[in-house]
C-alpha cells in the first residue's frame, strides 16, 4: 500500500537533499560512474542522425515551428562546417517539462542519482548550503589561474593572489545574480523556481535525465538551467548559476552522450536578460544559438574538454551572457586549429 506523498509513491519529481547523499549511496555512485564505458571514437566519415526532442515550459516564450525548423537546419550546417561531421536532425516530438521530469522519477530515485543530486544540489535557503556555496566558489577561484580570473573581474582594486578578496567578490556577485534570476518573469505572473519547476531548472536533475534517457540525443528546452550546485565552474558562478547547455554521459545511444540546450537565456525579453545579455540582433539569433549547439556537439562528437581561454573557437565557453560578442569573436577571429584535449567520460 502507498503512503501518500512519500518518496516511494508520490507522482511528483522527488526532492533530493543532503540526506540522500549517504555514504552507501556515494559508494553506489562511484561504482556506477566506474561502470560507465569510456567514450569511443566517432568516425566523421559516417552520416549521423541526431534525434531532437523539445521540452516545453508553457509559461515561457517559445519558438514557432518555422523557427525550430530553421534552427535545426542551421545547427546541422554548422556542425558540418565547424566540426566536420555530417549530421541530420530528426524531430521526435515535444513534451511538457513537468511531464518529462515526472516520468524520470524512477531514475532520480536510483541510489547513485540520489547521491549525485543530493550531494551537489545547493538549497540556498539553508545556511549550511550557503556555506557550501562559499567553499565551492573558493575552490573554483583557487583552481583558476589569474590570467583567466581577471577576464571575469571588473573591480580593478582586486589583486592577484588575494584569494579571500576574490572569493568574496564572486560570492556576492553570485548571490546578487542568483536572486535576480529567481525573479525572472514568464508570461503573465510566473517566475522561475516555483515549486516543482525549480527541479526542472537544475543541472543535477538534467544530468541524471541525460544519463538515463533513450528518447533523444539532443533536447531543446525553452526553459533555463539556473541553480546552485557545488560543482559549478567559474564561468557558471560568474553568471549566477546559468548553464546554457549540458553534454552528459548517456547509457543507451550510439554517441554515449546526450545534450540539453536551453533557449531562455537567448530569447527571454525579461529585464534581467536585457541588461545582462543585451540585445541579440534578429538576424543573428539562430546563428548564435547554433554556435552554442556547436560548442556542445564539440563535446559530444569530438569528445572535447571544456575551454575558456583558447583563441577564436566555439570550444571556448562564453565568459558571461554576452552571447553575441562571444559569437562575433569566433566569426571575426582566425579560427584556432591547434590541439584540443579530449575526455574519456563526461
Ligand atoms: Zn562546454
Amino acid at each position: 500500500m502507498c503512503i501518500v506523498f512519500s518518496l516511494v509513491c508520490s507522482r511528483e519529481i522527488p526532492v533530493m537533499g543532503k540526506k540522500n547523499a549517504t555514504r552507501e549511496n556515494k559508494e553506489k555512485w562511484e561504482k556506477f560512474y566506474d561502470s560507465v564505458p569510456e567514450l569511443k571514437y566517432l568516425s566523421p566519415n559516417v552520416r549521423y542522425e541526431i534525434r531532437v526532442k523539445r521540452i516545453i515550459d508553457s509559461r515561457f516564450d517559445n519558438f514557432s515551428e518555422e523557427k525550430y525548423q530553421a534552427l535545426y537546419k542551421q545547427i546541422s550546417d554548422d556542425i558540418g562546417y565547424y566540426l566536420g561531421y555530417n549530421v541530420s536532425l530528426k524531430d521526435v516530438g515535444s513534451e511538457d517539462i513537468i511531464h518529462f521530469f515526472r516520468k524520470q522519477r524512477k531514475v532520480f530515485k536510483q541510489p547513485w542519482f540520489q547521491y549525485m543530486i543530493g550531494q551537489h544540489f545547493l538549497h540556498l535557503d539553508r545556511d549550511e548550503d550557503r556555506r557550501r556555496l562559499h567553499k565551492t566558489i573558493e575552490k573554483a577561484v583557487t583552481d583558476t589561474p589569474w590570467e583567466i580570473l581577471k577576464l571575469y573581474i571588473t573591480d580593478k582594486e582586486i589583486k592577484n593572489k588575494d584569494i579571500p578578496a576574490i572569493t568574496e567578490y564572486f560570492y556576492s556577485r553570485f548571490l546578487t545574480k542568483y536572486s535576480a534570476i529567481g525573479n525572472i518573469k514568464g508570461n503573465v505572473k510566473y517566475i522561475l523556481r516555483q515549486g516543482e519547476y525549480e527541479l526542472t531548472q537544475h543541472y543535477t536533475y538534467w544530468s541524471a535525465a541525460l544519463y538515463a534517457t533513450s528518447e533523444a540525443d539532443l533536447f531543446i528546452t525553452n526553459s533555463i538551467i539556473a541553480g546552485a550546485d557545488d560543482q559549478m565552474p567559474l564561468y557558471v558562478i560568474n553568471r549566477g548559476g546559468i548553464t546554457s547547455g549540458i553534454t552528459e554521459n548517456n547509457l543507451h545511444n550510439k554517441f554515449q552522450g546526450a545534450i540539453v540546450l536551453t533557449l531562455m537565456p537567448f530569447i527571454s525579453g525579461d529585464s534581467y536578460f536585457n541588461s545582462a545579455r543585451g540585445n541579440i540582433y534578429d538576424s543573428l539569433l539562430l546563428p548564435v544559438i547554433s554556435m552554442m549547439a556547436v560548442h556542445e556537439f564539440g563535446h559530444l562528437l569530438h569528445r572535447y574538454d571544456e575551454y575558456y581561454d583558447l583563441p577564436a573557437t566555439p570550444q571556448n565557453a562564453p565568459v558571461d551572457l554576452k552571447y553575441q560578442d562571444w559569437y562575433q569573436h569566433i566569426i571575426d577571429g582566425k579560427m584556432y586549429s591547434g590541439p584540443i584535449r579530449t575526455l574519456k567520460k563526461y
